[in-house]
């Protein structure tokens, strides 16, 4: 297989990408990216010393760019977007150039090349807060903020491609994602980074919103199963990982970083805040997939992670590290390496 990975100098992007360089079927992986704030070379890391890995730096929305390089692969998994609910508030213009034009864009390549596969990477978000219950694929698109409609649109115009032109399109959509690599600006590398720098960390309301947590690695093994084996035209839902509330993730940091709750500031919401995603995850069941990571283990190693590497995230957060971190208030793994 020669694949073409949009987005995969970003988070979920280049783990994918480190992940599938691993199977022998892959002859070649170009991974195209724009390199804007949330894209890093470095993410990609050892990936780098593999001869079957090329790098092109451009934009998903520049079409002569797109289809020159889709006429020398035989799948695309696309990955590229801008992911960041709080931005799209106030730059939703530029969500909709990326997620929509430049998914349209990647579609249309791939369909005049006969591309053998398009996935077309989403998000639960699309769903829309569910009071009770789960969303299945065939569940209502009823997005509520300018990132979700974004991706909603995204994955109407790439399912569009499937029927109109027989594009062998299939979308994922997963939950929230967690793990190394992620920009300090998502809510856990966000609560993490600041823990660690001695700073306040913030919940909105009362933090009683609701996400499925999962490990980007499941998420990438449930993306890698479509690839292969997603029937062209389905949509499939990846989640099962851990519901949790904001308040009650934001108590697990605490207790990985050794810190009390006089460390959290409640603020008043955000202008839209879905209460509640919850998916049904069977039909990827049925191909196989089985999320395999543990949840406390999991966020352990990520925090552990941005322990040992603030290089990779402190140029990314708006204030400097500060000089001397806060004072040790319990004992923890992390904060026993931390304070090392
Ligand atoms: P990310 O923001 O970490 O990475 C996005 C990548 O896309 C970056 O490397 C960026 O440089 C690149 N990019 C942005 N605009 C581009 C453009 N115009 N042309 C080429 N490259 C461009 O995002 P992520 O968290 O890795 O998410 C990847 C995909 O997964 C997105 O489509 C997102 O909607 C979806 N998703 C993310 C989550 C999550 O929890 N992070 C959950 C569900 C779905």
């Amino acid at each position: 297989m020669q694949l073409l990975v949009t987005g995969g100098a970003g988070f979920i992007g280049s783990h994918f990408v480190r992940r599938i360089l691993r199977a022998d079927d892959i002859e070649r992986v170009t991974v195209l990216d724009a390199l804007t704030y949330a894209g890093n070379k470095g993410n990609l890391g050892q990936a780098f010393l593999s001869p079957k890995l090329e790098f092109v730096t451009g934009d998903i929305c520049d079409a002569a760019l797109v289809d020159d390089l889709m006429a020398r692969h035989t799948a695309v998994v696309h990955f590229a977007a801008e992911s960041h609910v709080d931005r799209s508030f106030t730059t939703a213009g530029t969500f909709v150039t990326t997620n929509v034009i430049g998914t349209q864009t990647v579609a249309d390549a791939a369909m005049r090349h006969g591309i053998a596969k398009f996935v077309h990477v989403s998000t639960d978000e699309v769903y829309g807060p569910l009071l009770e219950g789960v969303a299945t694929e065939d569940y209502p698109l009823r997005p509520t903020v300018p990132y979700a409609a974004s991706k909603a649109a995204s994955d109407l115009i790439a399912l569009s491609y499937w029927q109109t032109y027989g594009a062998p399109v299939c979308v994922t959509r997963s939950s929230n994602n967690y793990g190394p690599n992620q920009h300090p600006e998502k809510i856990i590398p966000l609560f993490v980074t600041r823990l660690l720098r001695g700073e306040q960390v913030t919940l909105h309301d009362q933090g009683q919103h609701v996400r499925n947590w999962l490990h980007v690695e499941d998420n990438c093994a449930g993306i890698e199963l479509v690839l292969r084996l997603g029937t062209p035209g389905e949509a499939y839902n990846i989640g099962g990982g851990t519901d949790l509330s904001s308040k009650e993730l934001a108590a697990e940091l605490l207790r990985i970083c050794g810190v009390g709750w006089d460390r959290v500031t409640y603020i008043p919401d955000r202008l839209s805040n879905d209460l509640r995603y919850a998916m049904d995850w069977g039909k990827l069941a049925a191909l196989g997939y089985r999320p395999a990571c543990d949840f406390k283990a999991g966020l352990e190693e990520t925090a552990d992670w941005y322990v040992r590497n603030p290089d990779r995230w402190a140029p990314l957060s708006r204030s400097p590290l500060p000089a001397v971190p806060s004072p040790r208030t319990a004992s923890s793994p992390v904060k026993e390496r931390l304070y090392a």
